[in-house]
């Protein structure tokens, strides 16, 4: 049985988006698929924070439009430090001359499956994919669904910020990014206007 599961009923008893309390680690099995969660973060500038399990930790890229559902549409993703498993769980305020200061909100989460393949066909393990530049994957969210790719187009040396295109593959569907201003938690439903004020109120 997998971590995830394990704490089903102690998250089916709690209302997360009413309660403080955590939602607790998810399972790191080998055998549970591993998690994205993409944040929607108020700071300085708006953008959306676009992180994906990887060997324990969450790989992480800034993606100052967020995500689209048009296959069109590449979406500039500049890559950000590695944030702890823990991470996907944080929605609120990250006070005022903190690093990052503003809200969050999580706008959608779920599992994803590793899709990188080399030529001949064969699965590349999704850390060495991201190392090597290029790695597809299938996110199964509340919101986004199928295939995507996140591909490297600057290397980041002589000073430079690396700098990578999230790119939706194989489908023709709607699906743009709605305004995150508007935008609701898939956590706990909350915009993120009424997260910053509950949290000033609280
Ligand atoms: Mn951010």
């Amino acid at each position: 049985m997998s971590g995830r599961d394990v704490l089903t009923e102690y998250r089916r008893k709690r209302d997360f988006g009413k309660t403080r309390e955590p939602r607790g680690k998810r399972g790191t099995d080998s055998d549970s698929e591993p998690g994205f969660v993409v944040q929607i973060h108020d700071a300085s500038t708006m953008h959306f924070d676009f992180r994906l399990e990887v060997d324990g930790v969450l790989k992480s890229w800034s993606i100052p439009k967020g995500p689209s559902g048009d296959p069109h549409d590449k979406r500039l993703a500049m890559p950000t430090e590695d944030h702890p498993l823990e991470y996907r769980d944080f929605e609120g305020t990250i006070s005022e001359g903190e690093y990052g200061a503003g809200t969050v909100i999580i706008w959608d989460e779920g599992s994803y499956q590793n899709r990188s393949t080399d030529k001949h066909g064969h699965e590349i393990p999704f850390a060495r994919a991201l190392d090597a530049g290029h790695a597809s994957f299938r996110l199964a969210g509340h919101k986004l669904h199928g295939d995507w790719a996140l591909t490297r187009f600057r290397e980041g040396s002589d000073g430079e910020r690396q700098a990578w295109l999230l790119v939706r593959h194989g489908h023709t569907g709607s699906g743009g990014t709605p305004d995150p201003r508007r935008a609701r938690s898939a956590r706990s439903g909350r915009t993120l206007r009424q997260v910053a004020a509950e949290e000033e109120s609280a």
